[in-house]
Order: structure tokens, then C-alpha cells, then sequence
């Protein structure tokens, strides 16, 4: 089977990072824990969310608020509105579905989700910078950090994910020998389905890491697992050909391409940029004429080598959905706003406010 590319991305301690970067940035760098007020260890309840800093302390989600105070009286304790995490939720989603597949969203809860970038990958050239520049997507849109696992399905991306938070990105594979060898020295419990009850009784065989797994039969493991035997060989040696089918929220809000370039683009040469754009404006054009929307407002995102990043957008009075007023709306956005001293690493154009124009609607127009 041709090689696929899975993202996980989770984003890092999810509610405590809402209140810090979201509702409350004066409690940036600070412990904090999302739960009932401790009144000074006195407090029912337990901690809901904890933030890194909080965690250095010893602090777990699940705790009491009264132990989490004894561990950490300086922590903050926000009381959270669990309608600010949807919104947050909503925000990542959407920045996802901006960059995986088309129709390759699965949502796993509401801070993480799986993206295929298998064709996205193409055109990044490396799954590596598509993923920096998600996570640089969503922290710009959403203020949030997330890390992301990348492998070529989703058993080994989950796993990918959580090896390197916060803010981590971990790549695995695509050759066969890498999984099987970023697997084996982990816990069983690290693949995503083997709880405390299943890692027991492997222990009682003597088994506690996937490599043990890896090497043995499965009229070796039967004995053990029973039916769930050929699920736990192929899982502990990173088979999982599970298709990745689309949960993601339906209603498209907009249609984006990026293009980062292998090497920076000299800040003399604007017209190279421009050749891109048009490139870029061609595609989005396609999408546009398939999905048959048209468009209101256009979006220049310009990154520098620097990483610093700049967007731009322009919203017209009519709805449109034709290349060249797209392109030169783009160019123009781009000569404009550019930096004529800063070498360039990501050029991007976007276009939202959507507004679908079928068919039955133009005929109506025309009545
Ligand atoms: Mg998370």
C-alpha cells in the first residue's frame, strides 16, 4: 500500500492553557489548576486540569483541590466555563481542517483530533514543515500550544504525539524497521486500547514492553490474549490500516494553500512570489469551481525566515469566484504589506466568507 501520513495533534494541557493564554495571560508561567477554590485546603472537589508549571509540583488532574493546595499553595485555581473550551475546541478544529486532506478529520475529543496531510505532504515536501507551520497556524489562531505526532497511521501518530510535550513534534517512519524500533522499548500501555487490566496480565507472562510483543507468535500470545491476540501483534508492531473517516465539523469556512519554500526567497526578487501566488490562486480557483463556492474576502499570509509572519486580508462587496480577480486581489495584498528587507520562507493565500452557488441557485438568480 502506498505510504499515508497521519497527524495526531493534542493540544497541550488543554483547559489549564485556556485559562493562561486565553481568559487569563497574567497567569502565563504560572501553576495553575482548573477545579473548586481549595479555601486554603479546606475545599471539596478535585483539580480538573493542571498547567505544566502546576505539574512540576506533583499536581495531577483528579486530585483534590485540598491536596493540590498543600502541594502548591501559590498555584492559581480558576473555577473554568467549560463553553470557553468549546470555543477553543471549535478555533483548533477549524485551523486543522485547513490543513489536512480533503474530508480527513477525525476528531478524537476536544483537544485532539487526527489529520491526514498525505497529499499535503506533497506539496510540503516533508510532513516535518507542514507541521511546523500547523502548530504556528494554531497558535496564531488560537493562541494555544499543541504537540503533533506524525506516522504513517494513527496507532503509532497517537503514541508519536505524547513523546515530546509540550509543543513537541515527532515523526515516525515511513520504513517499517523505524516503527517496529520506536516501539519496542515502551510500556504496553503506551498503545492507545491497553488499560491497567490488560497490561497485568501481560505482566504476569513476564511481558511489559511492545519489543517482547513484537517478537513473539500469535499461537505464542494466544494463550495469553485470546481474540484480542492478532489486534495487540499488529498494534505492538505498528500495523494499524484503519482508514481515517471524516467526524470533523461539515460547513467549510474557508479554502487555504500555503507554499513554503526550500530555500528563503531573496527579498529582491518580489516578481518570484508572485509567480507563486498565481500558482496558489490557481488551485484554490479549482477547489472553488468543484465544490462550486464563491468567495468574499481574500487572506495574504506571509512568513520571513525569521519565522515571524504577517496576514492580510481584503473582503469585497460581491461574491466571486473567478482566478484573476483572486490573483491580482493576492499580488496586490502581497506587494503592499511585504517587507522589502526580509527574505521570505512561507507565502499563502486563503479565501473565506464562503457562499455556496449551485446550480438550482444561479437559475433562481436568473428568474
Ligand atoms: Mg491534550
Amino acid at each position: 500500500m502506498e505510504n499515508r501520513w497521519i497527524m495526531l495533534i493534542d493540544m497541550d494541557a488543554f483547559f489549564a492553557s485556556v485559562e493562561q493564554y486565553r481568559n487569563h495571560p497574567e497567569l502565563i508561567g504560572r501553576p495553575v489548576c482548573v477545579g473548586h477554590d481549595p479555601k486554603k485546603g479546606n475545599g471539596r472537589g478535585v483539580v480538573r486540569a493542571v498547567s505544566y508549571e502546576a505539574r512540576a509540583y506533583g499536581i495531577h488532574s483528579g486530585m483534590p483541590v485540598s491536596k493540590a493546595y498543600r502541594l502548591c499553595p501559590e498555584a492559581a485555581f480558576v473555577n473554568g466555563e467549560f463553553s470557553n473550551y468549546v470555543v477553543a475546541s471549535n478555533e483548533f478544529m477549524d485551523v486543522l481542517r485547513e490543513y489536512s486532506d480533503e474530508g480527513r478529520l477525525r476528531r478524537a475529543s476536544i483537544d485532539e483530533a487526527y489529520i491526514e496531510v498525505t497529499e499535503g505532504t506533497c506539496e510540503y515536501g516533508n510532513p516535518i514543515f507542514l507541521a511546523q507551520d500547523l502548530q504556528a497556524a494554531v497558535k496564531q489562531e488560537t493562541s494555544l500550544p499543541c504537540s503533533i505526532g506524525i506516522a504513517p497511521n494513527m496507532s503509532v501518530a497517537k503514541i508519536a504525539a505524547g513523546m515530546k510535550k509540550p509543543r513537541g513534534i515527532t515523526l515516525v517512519g515511513p520504513n517499517p524497521r523505524d516503527i517496529i524500533e520506536f516501539l519496542a522499548p515502551l510500556d504496553v500501555q503506551a498503545l492507545h486500547g491497553v488499560g491497567k487490566k490488560t497490561a497485568a496480565r501481560l505482566k504476569d507472562f513476564g511481558i511489559q514492553k511492545l519489543g517482547q510483543i513484537q517478537k513473539m507468535s500469535l499461537t505464542e500470545l494466544w494463550p495469553i490474549m485470546g481474540k484480542s491476540s492478532k489486534w495487540l501483534l499488529n498494534r505492538a508492531s505498528g500495523i494499524d490500516t484503519r482508514p481515517l473517516l471524516d467526524n470533523g465539523p461539515r460547513v467549510r469556512k474557508s479554502i487555504s494553500k500555503d507554499k513554503t519554500f526550500m530555500k528563503d526567497i531573496d527579498p529582491d526578487l518580489p516578481e518570484i512570489i508572485n509567480n507563486y501566488i498565481v500558482r496558489i490562486c490557481k488551485k484554490i480557483t479549482k477547489k472553488l469551481h468543484m465544490k462550486e463556492l464563491a468567495f468574499k474576502t481574500v487572506t495574504v499570509k506571509i512568513r520571513y525566515a525569521d519565522y515571524t509572519t504577517v496576514q492580510r486580508s481584503r473582503t469585497i462587496p460581491r461574491y466571486c469566484d473567478d482566478i484573476h480577480t483572486l490573483s491580482s486581489i493576492a499580488c496586490n495584498l502581497f506587494d503592499q504589506n511585504r517587507n522589502p528587507l526580509k527574505a521570505i520562507r512561507l507565502i499563502g493565500v486563503k479565501v473565506s466568507s464562503l457562499h455556496q452557488i449551485s446550480n438550482q441557485m444561479t437559475l433562481t438568480q436568473y428568474l
